[in-house]
Formats: structure tokens, C-alpha cells, sequence
């Protein structure tokens, strides 16, 4: 380690006094990765970057102190929830301070439809506490059972529930949030409504977020619905239109084509070799009209469950077969395949690019609402040869109209944003002064 920067690390190991941190080189690695590993590009990229301490804390007066040592010797800070993100966010790209939020798990009581949360409360702890009182999360990522609200408000997109309550960067998604700076003399902030944005999908690199309030739905009794179709085209044409009838209530509308289903474990047991399979959470209320459409487009319902089944009985919930899961499932049985995030602006451009792509691109795709309408979201899984051929890919899909949120980068701009959010940056020049919140990752900023 340079001279400077291991002074530095030792004056701010001094000043942590009894706030939890840990430095042995094991724990530190195993805090310093993400899931950034399904992109074979990120896993060269990203391999040997460690921190250098984890530091654990307990409160927001902790934040505040370990922000005060971070700016004092300039040691850069990296925030960390689950450790579920995708693209390396969370990887510490200089070294510097694991912030380990996880402690920040309070919830507090339903009021007016709204709960108010550490941000490292656990997405399904805070559905689980929002229940009793008739309420449950909007929206949560498939990694409901073990990723955190600020990990999901700092890196997240959408997820489960975005076919009814639309994507996280919407108006309305998040009531409020405060973050703790990285000045000389580090405050708190509140942001209020759509000023939340500013630290959305931001990686944490304007600020440390230490609590949100977030709007809740009324609680719904869901079932979960798998159905079988011999023909993808068809398959998604049926699950466009359960996206787009407004009588049916849903939270999940998922169709993947074959051969994906077959590293789905069990579901795979009822599902004869060769379909296409759809994933739905529908509302128990709302059963008959999709049965209804179940029957019109020749689809075979093989597993129904209601919630509360699932949960007696311990089975895998069924949207852990969907949105990023489902490239887990696959990577679990085959090695040498990642995955693409798209926005594809029809079903026609899907089935082109299925004819073109065969079996090297395999389809994927998830309905959600934004801006009002059912779209169309892809995390379509690519068999991987080299990172020329699946730029290409890329570029392709780009050439069609197809947009590409690409996963295989580590900087916010070259994601899917395409240029840097002035709006995130212009709060980063106030919050973190010295550049020292996970450093490398907003291209836009500059000292
Ligand atoms: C199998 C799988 C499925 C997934 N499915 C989805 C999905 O459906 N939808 C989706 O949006 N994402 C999905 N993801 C990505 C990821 O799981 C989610 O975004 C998740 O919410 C991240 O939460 P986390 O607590 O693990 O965050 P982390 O990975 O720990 O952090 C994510 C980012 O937020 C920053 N951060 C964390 N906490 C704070 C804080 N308190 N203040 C400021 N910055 C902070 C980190 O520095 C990092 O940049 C998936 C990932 C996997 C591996």
C-alpha cells in the first residue's frame, strides 16, 4: 500500500473507536464483491479490488463520524446493503472504507399507507412488518429475501410489482430519504418527494443514504401462477395482453423461452421439454379473467400456488425464477452464459431478433408499467464467446431500436443512462466535495 494512503488508513482506524469495523483480509474481500461475476467482462475487470476496512455501523451519529474520518484523511467510502447488485456496484474501486449498512435495519409502524425504514432494513422484513396493518412493498427486486432498501432506492431499477407501480425513477416511488454528506463537516439532508431522485441509481456516490419513507400498497393475497406454452411467440403475446388488461391485478408477468425453463429445479418437474414458460403473480381476486385468457390463447396452467401456500410450505417463490434470478437459475447449470437488459418497443422486434439470434440469445422478457403504459423490458440470456461478439450483439439489437441498459459496466453513464443525470451530479459537487464516495463510478464528475 502507498505510504500516504496506509497513514491516512491509520489515523482513521484510530478515530473509529468502538464503532464496529473489521480488517482481516478474508472479510474485508468477501465485502468488497457483488454479483458482478455474471458478466465474464466485469469478473476480469473487477478481480483484484478489495477495501481495506469494513466498517459496521450502528446508528446514523456512526455515519456521521465514519464520513467525518473519511473526509478528514481523505479515505474513500463505498456503501454497501446485501451485496446483491449487479454490476460491480458496490465494488470498491480505490480501496478506502466498506461501509457495511446492514445495521440500519429499524422499521417503523404504517402511517397513512407509508413506513419508514433504515436503509439496511431488508426488503422482505419491511413487507413483512407492513402485512399485519394490511399494506405491502410496491415494488422489490427478485433478491426480495435478502438485499436491502437502500441497496434496491441506491442501485435498483424495478421489479416485481413495476407491472402495477411503475419503475423506481418515477414520480412518487419513494417519499423521502436522508442522506448523510461527505463534507468536511458531514451533515444530514432530507430529500422530499421527487428530490429522492437524486441518490436513485446513483451507487451511492452522492451521498449515504441512512433512512427512506417509502409509499406502500394495500396488501393483495397473490397467487402464483406458471403456464406452459409450445410456442414463445405465442407465450408473449399472451402475456402482453394480461400486461395490458387493467381488470387483471398482477405483480409479476414474466415469459422465458426455451431452453431456459430447464434449469428452473422443481417448476422444471411439471413443464414438458421444449416449451416456453410464463411466470405470474396474479391477484387471487382477479383468477377468473386470466384463466379466461389462459384458455383463449391455448396456454397449460402447470403450477398454481396461492401465497400463503408458498410460504407454509417453503417452496422457492416463483419470482426467483424471474427478472435477474432467472439468469441465476441458468448460471447455476452452465458457465458460459451472462445477459443482456433491453427495452424492446415491440413483440415484432422480439421475434426478429429471436430468428436472428437463435439459441445464442434466448429470450427473456419482462412486462412492467412506466410512464403510464405496459412496456416491454428484456434480460435476455446470451451464450458468452468474447466481448467482441457480444458488443456486436449489442449493437445490433441498438441498430434495430432495441435500447440496451448494458450490464457488463461499472459506470452509472455507461449502463443504460447513456449521459451523466445533472441533477445527480450537481448534488454530488455539494454532498462529496472531495470525490471520495465510491470513487470511479460517475464518469460525469470530476475534481
Ligand atoms: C439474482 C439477482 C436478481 C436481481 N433482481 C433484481 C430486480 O428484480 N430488480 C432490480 O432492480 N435489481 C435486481 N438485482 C440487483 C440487486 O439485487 C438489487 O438492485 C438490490 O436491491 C440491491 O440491494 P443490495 O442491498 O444488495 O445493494 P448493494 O449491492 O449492497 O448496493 C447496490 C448499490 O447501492 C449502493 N448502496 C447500498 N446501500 C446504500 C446506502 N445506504 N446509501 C447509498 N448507497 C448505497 C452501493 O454502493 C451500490 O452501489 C438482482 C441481482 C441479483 C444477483
Amino acid at each position: 500500500m502507498h505510504l500516504a494512503k496506509a497513514s491516512a488508513l491509520d489515523a482513521l482506524l484510530a478515530g473509529l473507536g468502538d464503532i464496529p469495523h473489521e480488517t482481516t483480509a478474508a472479510a474485508v474481500a468477501a465485502k468488497s464483491r457483488d454479483f458482478f461475476w455474471y458478466s465474464p467482462i466485469l469478473k476480469e475487470q473487477l478481480a483484484g479490488c478489495v477495501g481495506d476496512v469494513v466498517v459496521a455501523p450502528r446508528s446514523e451519529a456512526d455515519v456521521l463520524a465514519v464520513a467525518r474520518l473519511c473526509a478528514a484523511h481523505r479515505v474513500p467510502l463505498t456503501a454497501r446493503g446485501g451485496g446483491t447488485g449487479n454490476y460491480g456496484q458496490a465494488v470498491p474501486l480505490q480501496g478506502g472504507v466498506v461501509l457495511d449498512l446492514t445495521g440500519l435495519a429499524a422499521i417503523g409502524p404504517v402511517v397513512d399507507g407509508t413506513i419508514r425504514v433504515g436503509a439496511g432494513a431488508k426488503l422482505k422484513d419491511i413487507d413483512l412488518r407492513a402485512r399485519p396493518a394490511g399494506w405491502e412493498l410496491r415494488m422489490f427486486p427478485s433478491t426480495y429475501r435478502t438485499a436491502t432498501i437502500g441497496g434496491f432506492i441506491a442501485g435498483g431499477s424495478g421489479g416485481v410489482g413495476s407491472i402495477a407501480h411503475g419503475v423506481l425513477n418515477e414520480r412518487g416511488a419513494l417519499a423521502g430519504a436522508r442522506v448523510v454528506t461527505l463534507e468536511a463537516e458531514p451533515r444530514v439532508v432530507e430529500l422530499r418527494g421527487y428530490e429522492t431522485n437524486r441518490v436513485q441509481h446513483a451507487y451511492g456516490t452522492n451521498g449515504i443514504i441512512t433512512e427512506l419513507e417509502l409509499p406502500l400498497a394495500p396488501a393483495q393475497p397473490w397467487v402464483e401462477v406458471a403456464v406452459a406454452f409450445a410456442d414463445f411467440m405465442q407465450l408473449a403475446r399472451f402475456a402482453q395482453t394480461v400486461a395490458r388488461t387493467d381488470g387483471i391485478a398482477k405483480k409479476l408477468v414474466t415469459a422465458v423461452a426455451w431452453p431456459i425453463p430447464r434449469s428452473f429445479g422443481t417448476l422444471k418437474a411439471a413443464l414438458p421439454d421444449g416449451c416456453a414458460l410464463g411466470l405470474f403473480m396474479i391477484a387471487s381476486a382477479t383468477l377468473l379473467p386470466f384463466d379466461e385468457l389462459v384458455a383463449a390463447f391455448g396456454g397449460d396452467v402447470v403450477y398454481r400456488a396461492t401465497d400463503a401456500e408458498v410460504a407454509a410450505s417453503g417452496a422457492v417463490p416463483i419470482f426467483e425464477y424471474a427478472w435477474n434470478h432467472t439468469t441465476l437459475q441458468v448460471l447455476k447449470r452452465e458457465k458460459d452464459v451472462t445477459y443482456l437488459q433491453s427495452a424492446f418497443p415491440s413483440l415484432e422486434l422480439v421475434d426478429e431478433m429471436n430468428r436472428r439470434f437463435g439459441d445464442e440469445v434466448v429470450q427473456h422478457l419482462e412486462f412492467i408499467r412506466t410512464g403510464g403504459e405496459p412496456v416491454i423490458r428484456a434480460l435476455q440470456v446470451v451464450r458468452y464467446t468474447t466481448a467482441e461478439r457480444l458488443n456486436e450483439i449489442i449493437r445490433a439489437h441498438e441498430e434495430r431500436g432495441c435500447a440496451v441498459f448494458n450490464p457488463h459496466t461499472y459506470v452509472i453513464e455507461d449502463g443504460g443512462r447513456k449521459v451523466t443525470d445533472a441533477a445527480q451530479l450537481a448534488f454530488k459537487r455539494i454532498t462529496d466535495p472531495f470525490g471520495l464516495l465510491n470513487p470511479g463510478k460517475m464518469r460525469g464528475w470530476t475534481p
